[in-house]
């Protein structure tokens, strides 16, 4: 079958940045087309977030029955059946893949199916088997996601080397495994396995764990890995990979300035994405790579090189995050219409789901120094908190940074129980420019662990009420 079609905005790739512009168009009226060549949902829903929450969840109801005493409550013959746990995940995952099929066809946005590819500027040829459509449009969104990125390390093609993708289907129960990469996917699975019961040992490049975080943030969550018995190496390379006598990994690297090894039954790399334009032959379309060559050239609105032509989310290799990707789509789409758009890149929250939660928006410490602010800091410690200790999580903090010349909160940093979740009243608190006055005389639900967040801000002025 051949086709010809005409849109208004074609958008290339369906996961988090692609769908939601396509529902977001069609709802302001816009005639659009997706495409999309492997499943609804794109890296996100199918290998992503959904899929690691869905673990992550399991492996905590596993590590809560394990320390249900805690809880007052016996529990016997507890069996972990990884098999299920992933059946269960892929459950979750299609519910979510079909749920977005529905959404765009209730708007709709036409779905074609198969790989893209640019033959002008003008015009794009999808392939599925012998299906080709050859489609025109007046704007084009190229959302192609990310892929895992690819290491030459010696060793890397072994049987029991896992990628986060392969490590989501896979059913067997294991009793150890190395990470080889402490970064925000690295440390989700680090503490996926941990829950779980599993021998976990993380080797990362850099001097410390999650780099991106608040270095104090990132000490915390060091020391509640090794409390619980995860091993932690950073500052430390991995040379090889090797294969013992019994069919084991050996993991070997350099640290202070001596060779060490690692055995265990299974390896994950984590070591990053890479921009995926695979396919899609841009340069036929005169779009430009970014100055690293890595990933597309966008400017303030999104638009590439060619000016009809945008690019979102995580092809362009800046900020891999679904929900930025996701409102990029928005703010194109706005754009396109003639409506003011802006996404805020400094306002953007950030989620790492670790066991306890990290979680934070606006500057770290390190950067508004670096930035030669004159701050205050406030703290203050779940172990001060009511709600926290129910849930018998009393380890983290919430961390707060004031610029003093401006009287503003431009940074705030959370481990601790339910992160995910108060980042966002921090967030619009931030984003709003709520004074830290309205925060006091603001009435926070007891016992919550939001009142947390009221006793750092108290913290500026008075000091924390539950604590000292
Ligand atoms: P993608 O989601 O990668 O989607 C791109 C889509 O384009 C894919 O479906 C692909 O098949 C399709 N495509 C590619 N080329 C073509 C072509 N030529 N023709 C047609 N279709 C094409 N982010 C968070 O915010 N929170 C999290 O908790 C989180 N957890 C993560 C956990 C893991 C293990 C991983 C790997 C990522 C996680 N991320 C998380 C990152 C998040 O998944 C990405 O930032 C997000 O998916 C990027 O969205 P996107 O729309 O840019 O691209």
């Amino acid at each position: 079958k051949k086709e010809q079609l005409q849109a208004d905005l074609l958008i290339i790739g369906a996961g988090p940045g692609g769908y939601v512009s396509a529902i977001y168009a069609a709802k302001r009226g816009i005639k659009t087309v997706i495409v999309e060549k492997l499943s609804m949902g794109g890296t996100c829903l199918n290998v992503g977030c959904i899929p690691t929450k869905a673990l992550i969840k399991s492996s905590e109801v596993f590590h809560n029955i394990m320390k249900a005493e805690d809880f007052g409550i016996t529990v016997k013959d507890v069996q972990l059946d990884m098999a299920k746990v992933i059946d269960k995940k892929d459950e979750i995952k299609n519910t979510l893949v079909s749920g977005i099929d529905y959404l765009l066809s209730k708007n709709n946005v036409r779905i074609i199916r198969g790989s893209a590819s640019f033959v002008n500027d003008k015009q794009v040829l999808v392939k599925n088997g012998k299906d080709e459509y050859t489609i025109e449009a007046t704007d084009t969104i190229i959302a192609t996601g990310s892929k895992i990125a690819n290491i030459n390390l010696p060793g890397i093609d072994h049987e029991f080397v896992l990628n986060s993708t392969s490590a989501l289907k896979h059913k067997e129960n294991i009793s150890s495994i190395t990470i080889i990469g402490g970064g925000v996917i690295g440390m989700e699975f680090a503490f996926i396995y941990s829950n779980f019961g599993i021998q976990v040992n993380v080797i990362e490049f850099c001097d410390r764990l999650l780099t991106m975080v608040d270095a104090e943030v990132s000490a915390e969550i060091k020391e509640i890995a090794m409390d619980r018995g995860i091993g932690v190496y950073t500052g430390a390379k991995v040379t090889k990979i090797e294969k013992d006598q019994s069919g084991k990994a050996i993991v070997i690297f350099e640290m202070d300035n001596s060779e060490k090894f690692i055995t265990s039954e299974k390896v994950l790399v984590a070591i990053g994405r890479t921009p995926n334009m695979d396919d899609l032959d841009i340069e036929k379309a005169g779009i430009a790579l970014n100055e690293k060559g890595k990933g597309i050239s966008v400017n303030e609105h999104l638009q590439t090189s060619a000016e009809h032509i945008y690019a979102i989310g995580d092809v362009t290799n800046r900020i891999q995050l679904a929900h930025v990707a996701s409102h990029e789509g928005i703010a194109v789409v706005d754009h396109i219409l003639g409506t003011p758009s802006h996404v805020d890149y400094g306002m953007v929250p950030n989620v790492i789901f670790t066991s306890p939660e990290i979680a934070s928006v606006g500057l770290t410490e390190e950067q508004a120094v670096l930035k030669n602010m004159d701050i205050s800091i406030s703290k203050f410690p779940f172990q001060a908190n009511g709600k926290a200790l129910t849930m018998r999580e009393e380890k983290g903090f919430i961390k707060l940074i004031k610029d003093l010349s401006s009287g503003k909160i431009v940074g705030a940093s959370i481990i601790g129980p339910e992160a995910s979740a108060l980042i966002s009243t921090l967030t619009i608190m931030m984003n709003s420019n709520i004074t830290e006055e309205e925060i006091i005389h603001t009435i926070f639900a007891h016992p919550t662990t939001g009142e947390a967040i009221h006793e750092a801000v108290l913290g500026f002025s008075i000091g924390a009420l539950h604590f000292d």
